[in-house]
C-alpha cells in the first residue's frame, strides 16, 4: 500500500500546533506554501500548507480531506515558511497566528492574489486618423472620441467628469477598434529620471564598501550616526549597490510617518519599482506591494513592522532604520520584535543586515562592543556648515511656568523667531491638562474603569481616559462639594498651543499629535507645512521626535524631562535618553545653528549630567554597567506572563498555578505583582516576570510550560499572554 500523503496546515486558531488532513478528493496537489480551504470545527477556514508527511498522530480515518487547493504556485516560499515556523518557536506563539500575520488579509480569506491596477483607456491609432465628424451617427460616441484625442489615456475618475454615462459610448468606440482599454500595474514603475548621487564623505564612503565587502554572507552592521550624518545617504547608495547585482532590498522603519517621506526620497533617487508597506494603506494596495516584492517586480520595498514577512525570492539586504525605536516591538498578540526577526531572516538567507540609528539600543551597542555586530560610526553631521547643536538646562525650580512653559524658554523662543527661525516644542502629553482637581476638597476626574485620571480635551469640553478610551462631558463645577474653582494641574500640547497662540498672536503654530492628525492625510500635510516653514512654532508629541528632516528648525524645547526621568521602567532612561538625543537632533540640521533647551526641576539629575557632558555613548556604557549590576537584559533574558480578569483573586490564582508549574532551577519567577497599572478598563492586572541568565534555559521553559498553561483550573476566566523579551515591564 503507498504511504498515505498528509498535509500540515497553519490554521489562525490560538492552538499551538498545525492540522493535518488529507489531499483533496479532486486529486489537485497540494505543495507547501499554497493555501487550501478546509472544514475547520462547524465550518470552513482558508489555512497554508506548512508541511507534508507520511504519518499523523491520528488515525488515518479521522482525518478530513482538504475541500478546495486555492494556490498552484506556494504563495509562501520556503524561508518565509521557515521563518514564521522559527517565530512561532520564539515568540512561543501558535504558528497558524503567526502564519495569518505574515500574509496580507484578503489572501488570508482565499481570494486570488490579483496584482492589477486602475484601467485606463486609450485612443488607438485608427481612432486618431478618425474624423469626429463621421461618426454623425452616434452623437456620445463622436463627442467622447473628439475628448479622448486630447485626454488619452484617462482614468475612470476623469472620464466620469467628462460625462456621467461614458460606459456605453466608451463600449461603441472599443468595438469599432477607435479606443481600448489598459489595465495599469497596481504599483508604479518606475523608470523616470533620477537626481544624481551625493558625493558621500570619507565615513561614508568606508560604512558603505565595509556592508559592500559582505554582501551574500551573513553579518550585522550597526550603523551608530548621529542626527543628520547622512544615514539615509547610506542606505541609498547600499540600496543602489544591492540593486545593481540584480537584488532586492527590504528597509524597515518605525513609524508610518515616516515611510513617506522616505519612500519619496528613494523614488527620487532610484530609478526602481519601489513598493511601500505600511498600515495606512487599504487592502488591494497592501495585496499590491506585498505581491509586486513576492514576484521580484518590486526591488525595493520600504515598510513598517509588519513588511519584514514580504516574500522577497532575491532578497540581498535587510536594512532597518531607527533599531532602537519601540514601535519596531509589536505589543499586543504576535509580540514579534522586527529588527531581531530581520537578523534571523538575514542570518538564513545568508544576507548583510545594516541597523542605522543615532541612539542604538543598548542591546546593539553591547553586541557591537563584543564583536557580534560590526560597528560602523558616522561622527559628523553631513551637511556643509551643519553642526551639532548647544544644549542647555533650564532650571524652572521655584519659578513660575505658565501653562508649562517658563519665562526662559519664552525669551529664547522670541529671539528665534525675531531671527527668522523655528521653533520646535515637544512635550509627551496630548489634550488640555492631564487632570482637573477641585480647589475645595480635592476631588480629581479618576477615570471609573482605570487606575488614571482622565484628561481633559478643552476644544471639546470633554473628559478622556486615555488608557481605556472611557469619556464623557467635563463638568463645570465639583460633582463631589459643587464648589466651582476646579484646578487644572498640568499641561499637554493643546494648552501649549493656546498659550503661545496668546503670546505669539501672529504666529502661524502648528500642533502635531494623534488629535490633530487622525484624519487621512492629515499628518502628512502637517509635516510638509512644518518642513516648508510655513507653521513657525510646532508643539507635538513623540511624531515629532522621529527622523524628520525640518531644515529650518533652529530652536528645541524639551518640556518636561521629568516624565522621563521618573520612569519606573528598567528601559525607562534609555527610552528618555534617545528621546532627548533624537528630539534635539531635530535642530540646526542646515546651515542654521541649533539650540537646544530642556525644561526640568532636576537639573541635577545624574542620567541629564552623563548625557550632556558625555553624549549617548557616554551614558550608554554607564546604563550598560548598571544593567550588567542588577542582571537586566542584554545580561539576562527575560519573559513576562501578563494576566486579567475582573476579579484579581482569579488572576492571582491562575498567575500562581503558573509559577508552580514551573520546572527548572535555572529560570527566576518574581511574582505574581500587580501591573504597573493595577486596573484598566475594569479589569485586575498582575503578572510574572521570568528571568534567566541563559536564552536557551529560558526557551526550554517556556516550551511546555505555556502549553500546560491553558490546562490550568479558572484558566478560562483569565486573558492572558506571553511576551519573550518585553520591551517595558508594563
Ligand atoms: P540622517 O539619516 O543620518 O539623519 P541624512 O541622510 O538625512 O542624515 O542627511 C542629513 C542631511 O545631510 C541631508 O540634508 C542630506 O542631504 C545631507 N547630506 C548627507 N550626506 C551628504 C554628503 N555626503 N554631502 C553633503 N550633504 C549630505
Ligand atoms: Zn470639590
Ligand atoms: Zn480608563
Amino acid at each position: 500500500m503507498p504511504e498515505p500523503l498528509i498535509l500540515q496546515v497553519a490554521i489562525d486558531t490560538p492552538l499551538y500546533r498545525l492540522f493535518d488532513y488529507l489531499p483533496a478528493d479532486t486529486g489537485k496537489p497540494a505543495e507547501p506554501g499554497c493555501r487550501v480551504r478546509v472544514p475547520f470545527g462547524r465550518t470552513f477556514t482558508v489555512g497554508v500548507v506548512m508541511g507534508v508527511s507520511t504519518h499523523s498522530d491520528f488515525p488515518l480515518h479521522k482525518l478530513k480531506h482538504v475541500s478546495e487547493v486555492l494556490d498552484t504556485e506556494p504563495l509562501l516560499p520556503p524561508d518565509m515558511r521557515r521563518l514564521i515556523h522559527w517565530a512561532a518557536d520564539y515568540y512561543q506563539h501558535p504558528i497558524g497566528v503567526v502564519a495569518a500575520a505574515a500574509i496580507p488579509k484578503s489572501l488570508r480569506e482565499g481570494k486570488p492574489l490579483d496584482l492589477s491596477g486602475d484601467s485606463l483607456w486609450q485612443i488607438t491609432a485608427s481612432g486618431s486618423q478618425t474624423d469626429v465628424a463621421s461618426l454623425v451617427r452616434a452623437p456620445k460616441q463622436s463627442a467622447l472620441l473628439g475628448w479622448l484625442t486630447q485626454h488619452s489615456p484617462a482614468d475612470t475618475d476623469a472620464l466620469t467628469s467628462f460625462s456621467d454615462n461614458w460606459r456605453t459610448a466608451m463600449t461603441g468606440l472599443v468595438a469599432k477598434g477607435l479606443a481600448e482599454k489598459r489595465i495599469q500595474p497596481c504599483l508604479e514603475i518606475n523608470n523616470g529620471d533620477v537626481v544624481t548621487a551625493t558625493q558621500l564623505n570619507p565615513d561614508q564612503q568606508h560604512a558603505v564598501d565595509r556592508v559592500n565587502a559582505s554582501l551574500g554572507q551573513f553579518q550585522t552592521f550597526l550603523l551608530h550616526g548621529i542626527t543628520g550624518s547622512g544615514k539615509t545617504e547610506v542606505y541609498l547608495a547600499l540600496t543602489d549597490a544591492v540593486i545593481a547585482r540584480g537584488k532586492q532590498v527590504l528597509i524597515l522603519v518605525p513609524e508610518i510617518s515616516l515611510t513617506p517621506q522616505l519612500t519619496r526620497r528613494f523614488r527620487q533617487r532610484l530609478s526602481q519599482t519601489i513598493a511601500a508597506l505600511h498600515s495606512g494603506l487599504n487592502d488591494r494596495q497592501r495585496q499590491c506591494a506585498w505581491g509586486m516584492a513576492a514576484r521580484g517586480d518590486a526591488r525595493v520595498v520600504i515598510g513598517t513592522r509588519s513588511a519584514l514577512f514580504t516574500p522577497m525570492p532575491e532578497l540581498g539586504l535587510i536594512i532597518i532604520d531607527e533599531e532602537h525605536d519601540a514601535s519596531l516591538k509589536q505589543q499586543e498578540g504576535f509580540r514579534y520584535h522586527a529588527r531581531d526577526l530581520a537578523l534571523v531572516r538575514a542570518k538564513h538567507a545568508a544576507i548583510p543586515v545594516v541597523l542605522g540609528s543615532a541612539t542604538p539600543s543598548l542591546e546593539s551597542l553591547y553586541n557591537a562592543e563584543r564583536g557580534q555586530y560590526q560597528l560602523l560610526q558616522l561622527k559628523q553631521r553631513a551637511a556643509t556648515n551643519a553642526r551639532p547643536p548647544r544644549v542647555e538646562v533650564l532650571d524652572v525650580r521655584r519659578r513660575p511656568l505658565q501653562d508649562g512653559l517658563s519665562e526662559m524658554l519664552l525669551q529664547h523662543i522670541r529671539n528665534h523667531l525675531a531671527q527668522q527661525g523655528q521653533v520646535l516644542l515637544f512635550l509627551n502629553r496630548r489634550g488640555y491638562a492631564p487632570l482637573l482637581m477641585c480647589h475645595e476638597c480635592g476631588w480629581t476626574t479618576d477615570c471609573p474603569r482605570c487606575d488614571a485620571h482622565m484628561t481633559l480635551h478643552q476644544h471639546s469640553r470633554r473628559l478622556h481616559c486615555h488608557h481605556c478610551g472611557h469619556e464623557k462631558p467635563a463638568p463645570s463645577s465639583c460633582p463631589q462639594c459643587g464648589h466651582s474653582e476646579l484646578w487644572l494641574p498640568g499641561a499637554g500640547t493643546e494648552r501649549i498651543e493656546q498659550a503661545l497662540g496668546q503670546h505669539f498672536p501672529d504666529v502661524v503654530i502648528s500642533r502635531i499629535d494623534s488629535d490633530t492628525t487622525r484624519r487621512k492625510g492629515a499628518l502628512d500635510d502637517k509635516l510638509e507645512q512644518a518642513r516648508l516653514g510655513e507653521a513657525r512654532i510646532l508643539i507635538g508629541t513623540q511624531i515629532l521626535a522621529k527622523g524628520h528632516d525640518f531644515p529650518n528648525v533652529s530652536l528645541v524645547g524639551i518640556l518636561d524631562a521629568d516624565q522621563g526621568l521618573f520612569s519606573t521602567d528598567f528601559r525607562g532612561t534609555e527610552n528618555l535618553a534617545q528621546l532627548i538625543i533624537q528630539v534635539a537632533g531635530r535642530a540646526g540640521r542646515a546651515e542654521r545653528a541649533g539650540e537646544v533647551f530642556i525644561q526640568t526641576h532636576q537639573p541635577d539629575h545624574p542620567l541629564l549630567a552623563t548625557l550632556l557632558n558625555q553624549g549617548y555613548t557616554g551614558f550608554a556604557q554607564a546604563a550598560l554597567a548598571e544593567r550588567r549590576h542588577s542582571e537586566l537584559p542584554p545580561f539576562s533574558h527575560l519573559a513576562i506572563l501578563r494576566a486579567e480578569a475582573t476579579q484579581s483573586e482569579t488572576v492571582t490564582d491562575f498567575l500562581r498555578q503558573a509559577k508552580n508549574l514551573l520546572t527548572t532551577g535555572k529560570v527566576l519567577s518574581f511574582g505574581p505583582l500587580p501591573a504597573p497599572m493595577a486596573r484598566r478598563a475594569g479589569r485586575q492586572r498582575m503578572q510574572l516576570v521570568l528571568q534567566a541568565s541563559e536564552r536557551r534555559d529560558l526557551h526550554a521553559q517556556l516550551y511546555g510550560w505555556v502549553r500546560a498553561l491553558g490546562e490550568i483550573k479558572g484558566a478560562s476566566k483569565v486573558r492572558w499572554s506571553l511576551d519573550v523579551d518585553p520591551a517595558d515591564l508594563y
